[in-house]
């Protein structure tokens, strides 16, 4: 389904963050959901007024990643320099770095308003546990110190970089981002967990789009009801024997199921270079790294 949604109309042009959105400006790809939430894609909002905007809210945001084992050395100095280029510029910004190696986090050099915060995690036997184990992370240190000092959060993973403007018109009470990869596949075909024994269980028929769990936002208490749920699910399948297809994605993608993000980002926001020049992806904020399993998964 293409094109401007009328019914979404009046929504879109009061979003808190961006002011006047022009989905308009963008005919050729969809940019609202069924239940009215803005998909905001490049050339449908402003950014210098949403920086403005941003502004006056007087927020703090944060950025959560983890860089555990040889994720560290391999992709964190340049997620956090890049990031500095090109997230929230402007803004009051907190990044969170989760790590069982404190010591060896890169300093970088931050711009001022903008800091960072070492926490120290257990490494996990299995990088499946890795990835489920953020969940918990996040919901704990979201009930901290984190959650009193950023209003927004964003959440992501380390194996990517910044290459454009990652600014407040991401911002909203819950962000999804859509999956590079799957974005234009029919429904039924998408990759969600289809064992009805699984937490993460979607029946046919169910889930709205596939989003990639390499990027999720939101107000504290949006993120807080976000990682329990999802830190529930995985704790039920595990004492099943289950592990759901793909690990806290899929636990993530249920919930965006019952519960819309209020704000969904084109895959522009999170695009995967392997995937070649695509003419509705004019300007990519983030880019994934090569996948190089073998060197970063024993
Ligand atoms: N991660 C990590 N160390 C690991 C496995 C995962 O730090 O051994 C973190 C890291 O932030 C990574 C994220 O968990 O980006 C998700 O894992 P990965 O990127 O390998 O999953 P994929 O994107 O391939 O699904
Ligand atoms: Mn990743």
């Amino acid at each position: 389904p293409m094109g401007v949604c009328p019914a979404a109309t009046m929504s879109l042009l009061r979003d808190n963050f961006t002011g006047v959105l022009r989905p308009w400006a963008r005919p050729e790809v969809l940019t609202c959901t069924s239940w009215g939430a803005p998909i905001i894609w490049d050339g449908t909002f402003d950014p210098d007024v949403a920086q403005q905007k941003a502004g006056q809210k007087n927020l703090t945001i944060g950025l959560t990643v983890f860089a555990i084992g040889r994720y560290l050395e391999k992709y964190l100095a340049r997620f956090l320099e890049t990031a500095e280029q090109h997230f929230m510029v402007g803004q009051r910004v907190v990044y969170y770095v989760f790590t069982e190696r404190p010591a060896a986090v890169p300093r970088v050099a931050l711009g001022p308003g903008r800091r960072l915060r070492v926490e120290r995690v257990a490494r996990e036997r299995r990088w499946q546990d890795v990835c489920m184990e953020r969940m918990r992370t996040l919901h704990a240190a979201l009930g901290g110190r984190l959650g009193r000092e950023a209003s927004f959060v964003f959440c992501m993973d380390v194996d990517q970089h910044f290459s454009g403007a990652f600014g407040p018109e991401a911002l909203a009470e819950s962000v999804a981002q859509l999956h590079a990869w799957h974005y234009h596949w029919p429904r039924r075909l998408l990759p969600f967990e289809r064992d009805g024994r699984s937490a993460a269980a979607l029946a046919p028929g169910e889930g709205d789009f596939y989003y990639h769990a390499a990027v999720f936002g939101g107000s504290v208490a949006a993120l807080r009801e976000l990682t329990a749920h999802c830190a529930r699910g995985l704790r039920r399948d595990r004492a099943r024997g289950l592990e759901a297809r793909w690990h806290d994605e899929s636990h993530l993608n249920k919930f965006f199921w019952l519960h819309k993000p209020a704000k969904v980002l084109s895959p522009e926001f999170c695009w995967s270079p392997e995937i070649g020049r695509r003419a509705e992806i004019r300007r990519p904020r983030l880019l994934w790294a090569p996948k190089e399993y073998g060197l970063l998964r024993d």
